[in-house]
């Protein structure tokens, strides 16, 4: 896969202009720095500056030829972050884990059957359990065998891997330990959504994955990560469905004080080298996401 020079081979993603587009001026960047050890000096800066924050991180589509890599990414960030569970935050935040080291939990959006079939055996044999953002919509796609044209029309980026089928089904759903929402049907909260939309969206995909994991589903992550996909009143939907932690994709350090209706997180995939990883990881993209955050931040709060 030459995702350097951005070409792609017929395996690879079909559809969408998203994370498979890594810049050029990017991925030199990431070297260079990685190259003068800026990035892990920038990684213990902020663990001076945040003591005992969290870092969490989301990957999208896996795909069979970066399983290798995605281990290395996972040395790599083992060294300079202790990966916590995410039932572990809270002794985390208190000071249990003997570490000086900040925390990192891994997400993965969207519900594709890749991450189940090969990132989720590499973490669990690490003792790593990720959340994994559902949306239940998808998931019926693959009973019915059309999750290709689902994905194809509701903005869901994947590879085309052997497998055929690319949404997980509700038997994998149901042996993930940690399940959020990512909305019924990945569904981006535009301000043209209507309010029984917003709805069924945030409630009734909470209520299905109740259903179907006999567990009480706690994380709901925003679709899109523009600023216009965020709304107040989504906001206050969420809040009013019963999730306790809702997540962006706004680059920060998550501390014992961050709220957690407003859950940071840096985007990896599987194929970044470690450079760039390092580099999405550090807390330099935190620093560029300072406006972005506050933007959004003002806007589910309706502050002016
Ligand atoms: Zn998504």
């Amino acid at each position: 896969m030459n995702l350097l020079n951005g070409e792609f081979s017929d395996l690879m993603l079909i559809h969408g202009n998203g994370y498979n587009r890594i810049s050029k001026v990017k991925l030199f960047l990431a070297s260079f720095l990685f190259f003068i050890k800026f990035t892990s000096f920038i990684t213990y800066f902020m663990r001076v500056i945040n003591r005992r924050g969290i870092r969490f991180v989301n990957y999208h589509d896996f795909h069979t030829s970066d399983i290798s890599n995605f281990s290395s990414q996972l040395d790599y960030l083992s060294k300079f972050y202790h990966l916590l569970n995410p039932n572990q935050i809270e002794s985390f935040f208190n000071g249990d884990f003997n570490t000086n080291k900040n925390g990192l939990i891994i997400t993965f959006d969207d519900g594709l059957s890749s991450q189940f079939n090969y990132a989720y055996p590499i973490l669990k044999k690490r003792g790593i359990e990720p959340i994994f953002f559902i949306p239940p919509d998808f998931i019926n796609s693959a009973e019915s065998k059309q999750s290709k044209s689902f994905a194809d029309k509701h903005q869901i980026e994947y590879y085309l891997n052997s497998n055929t089928e690319i949404a997980m089904s509700w038997e994998q759903v149901k042996e993930i330990a940690f399940v959020g929402s990512h909305t019924m049907s990945h569904c981006r909260m535009l301000e043209s959504i209507s309010l029984s939309d917003i709805q069924y969206e945030m409630s009734q995909s909470k209520k299905i994955l109740e259903e179907f994991t006999n567990k009480k589903i706690h994380d709901f992550c925003w679709v899109g990560g523009e600023l216009n996909t965020y709304s107040k009143q989504a906001f206050q939907v969420a809040v009013n469905s019963g999730y306790d932690n809702l997540y962006t994709s706004n680059n920060s350090i998550h501390t014992k004080t961050s709220s957690s209706k407003f859950i940071n997180r840096n985007n990896l995939e599987a194929c970044y080298p470690i450079s760039l990883t390092a580099f999405q990881t550090c807390g330099l993209t935190d620093f560029l996401y300072f406006k972005k955050r506050k933007s959004v931040y003002k806007k589910l709060h309706d502050i002016k």
